[in-house]
């Protein structure tokens, strides 16, 4: 990492003088801000995923387990299947 003799230059990128009072120059600490805003982003967005798929699975079983005309004789069958769709694993988050 280059240092002036000063010690001014940037402790991130060594190549630019440091924003005033911090080690870092203005461009390395917006590009770090950007990759933050979009990191957080991402992560909202991730966790409103997660809570609809959840929620989706829960209406799911809740509306197999209480509809019991909708086969005579499928109380086993539905609630295997409700089992079944309560083991499924969430859709992997895919960012878009
Ligand atoms: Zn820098």
């Amino acid at each position: 990492m280059a240092k002036d003799s000063n010690g001014t230059l940037c402790s991130k990128c060594g190549e630019r003088p440091r924003a005033e009072s911090h080690k870092w120059c203005k461009e390395c600490k917006a590009e770090a801000q950007q990759g933050y805003d979009s990191d957080r982003e991402r992560m909202i967005e991730a966790r409103g995923f997660n809570a609809g798929a959840m929620a989706f699975k829960a209406s799911l079983i809740a509306s197999m387990l209480g509809s019991k005309g909708f086969h005579p004789s499928g109380m086993v069958m539905l609630g295997e299947i409700a089992n079944f769709v309560d083991r499924m694993p969430l859709p992997k988050y895919q960012p878009t």
